[in-house]
């Protein structure tokens, strides 16, 4: 993981901010982390108040800091302020955190458990910010994870070159340190794991938040061979067994088929265990791929092969083991749906390319057995909400970020748990006459 500024630098960095008002680079993040209010504070040298307001915000403020692909969000909206270049707004986010956590300074403090208890299934950003959220409003909030680690894609996607361990499990405390519960290893998986919660458990609402961990895969003739793998159980690989995963790659000639920020992830990951050539099939132009360009940087710069305009139709198996891809080669035609151009098979331009390993990163979808929770569900298994706080209609059961919306960004996970949790201690409240304590500084839906 690349070191992140110094006290210096991120000084230098906030005396370039115009301080604007109605400041656009607020409007940009959906977890609602307020750049300019920050900023601000930090050229006022109060460093605690600055990291005050991004935790407040955003429990996963140095995660986000990190991971945010910035340039579609506060970036972007930093350029309209009319400065040559946006304010590096993520590495000044990071080092407030950091200070924070090397100073030991809490920002965040949880009102004393009052009895109410809410159950949060994945311990991904969107369940984790609900459930931080929860705790600090004086909720018991636990946790039903089904892996070993919390974190979701945080710790099973995310490659540790881009975030590390350790720097994700700092953060992780910041929430168990409000009296977060995360039980792993505790899977819900039906409408009867949800009934038993709510009416043998007793808890008062139930947050679902399990993420999208189903993957899509190449339809062709031949795939069965263990060196065809999805993106995500390659990423997970490198993340679990880095040692094994070394040893899977070295000296391999790696090909990724996609052109996302999974692909990319696979394939640098891949790269720096290794690899001996990576190549990147990608079926459409350079510019029409849907990767972080910042990433696609990256990408370039660890010496990815980027094969374009190609389509792979099959692969080569020979007793088991992968031996090559079939490729045929594209042009593209008038724009499809997704608004971009299509691209079309050219006859005559088969042919192979030599492969030990194949890893398709070809985007991902909550799995079907999220139709098993007994909620509605689209076609893609998506769970299908009635408003922006993640209602389902079953009463007290809430569901927000990649299980809603399918594959999507650790900024609107946080959003939907921001909203979920809002939403949980209003009805709360409304049912026991009260008011829903002011812990919260409610986001505003910036979907
Ligand atoms: C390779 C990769 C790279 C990415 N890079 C970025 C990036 O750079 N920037 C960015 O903003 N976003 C990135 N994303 C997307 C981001 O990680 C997700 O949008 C985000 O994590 C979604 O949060 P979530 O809480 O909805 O789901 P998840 O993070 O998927 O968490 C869901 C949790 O639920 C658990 N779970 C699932 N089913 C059950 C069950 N039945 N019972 C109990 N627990 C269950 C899972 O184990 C998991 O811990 C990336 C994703 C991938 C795959
Ligand atoms: S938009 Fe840019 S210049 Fe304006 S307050 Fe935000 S970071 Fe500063």
């Amino acid at each position: 993981m690349e070191k992140g500024f110094t006290m210096d630098q991120a000084m230098q960095e906030a005396a370039r901010c115009l301080l604007c008002h109605d400041a656009p680079c607020a409007c940009g993040c959906p977890a609602g982390t307020e750049p300019d209010r920050f900023i601000r504070k930090l050229r006022l040298r109060n460093l605690k108040c600055a990291a005050r307001v991004i935790k407040e915000n955003n429990v996963l403020g140095g995660v986000c800091a990190v991971v945010c692909p910035t340039c579609t969000l506060c970036a972007q909206g930093c350029t309209a302020a009319g400065l040559d270049r946006p304010i590096r707004i993520g590495e000044i986010q990071r080092f407030l955190v950091e200070w924070a956590w090397q100073t030991g300074f809490s920002p965040l403090r949880a009102l004393p458990p009052d009895g109410r208890r809410i159950a949060i299934i994945g311990a991904g950003p969107a369940g984790l910010t609900c459930a931080a959220e929860l705790a600090r409003a004086g909720c018991k909030a636990v946790v039903f994870e089904r892996q070993p680690e919390p974190g979701g894609m945080l710790r099973y996607g995310i490659p540790a070159h881009r975030m590390s361990v350790e720097f994700l499990g700092r953060e992780l405390r910041d929430v168990t340190d409000l009296g977060v519960e995360i039980r792993c290893g505790t899977p819900m998986e039906t409408s009867a794991d949800i009934d038993r919660l709510l009416a043998e458990e007793k808890f008062d609402a139930l947050f679902l938040a399990t993420g999208a961990w189903g993957s899509l895969a190449l339809d062709v003739p031949h795939r069965d061979s263990e060196d065809v793998y999805d993106a995500l159980s390659f990423l997970m690989l490198a993340k679990t067994a880095p040692d094994g995963f070394a040893a899977r790659v070295k000296g391999k000639v790696v090909a990724v088929i996609g052109g996302g920020d999974s692909a990319m992830d696979a394939a640098v990951a891949a790269r720096r265990s290794g690899a001996l050539d990576v190549y990147l099939l990608y079926r459409r132009s350079f510019s029409e791929m849907p990767g972080d360009p910042v990433e696609k940087q990256q990408a370039i710069a660890a010496g990815i092969h980027f094969v374009i305009l190609s389509q792979p139709t099959d692969y080569v198996i020979e007793n088991g083991r992968l031996a090559g891809i079939k490729l045929v080669r594209t042009r593209l035609d008038a724009p499809d749906a997704s608004g971009r151009r299509r691209p079309v098979r050219m006859a005559g331009t088969e042919h192979e390319l030599q492969a030990d390993l194949a890893v398709e990163a070809l985007g991902l979808q909550p799995p079907p057995a999220a139709d098993a929770f007994g909620l509605p569900t689209d076609a893609q298994h998506r769970i299908v909400v009635r408003d922006a706080a993640g209602n389902t209609g079953r009463s007290m059961v809430l569901a927000g970020g990649d299980a809603v919306r399918g594959s999507s960004i650790v900024a609107r996970a946080v959003h939907d748990g921001k909203m979920a949790a809002r939403s949980i201690l209003e009805e709360l409240a409304r049912r026991t006459g009260g008011t829903a304590p002011a812990v919260i500084d409610a986001p505003a839906d910036r979907r």
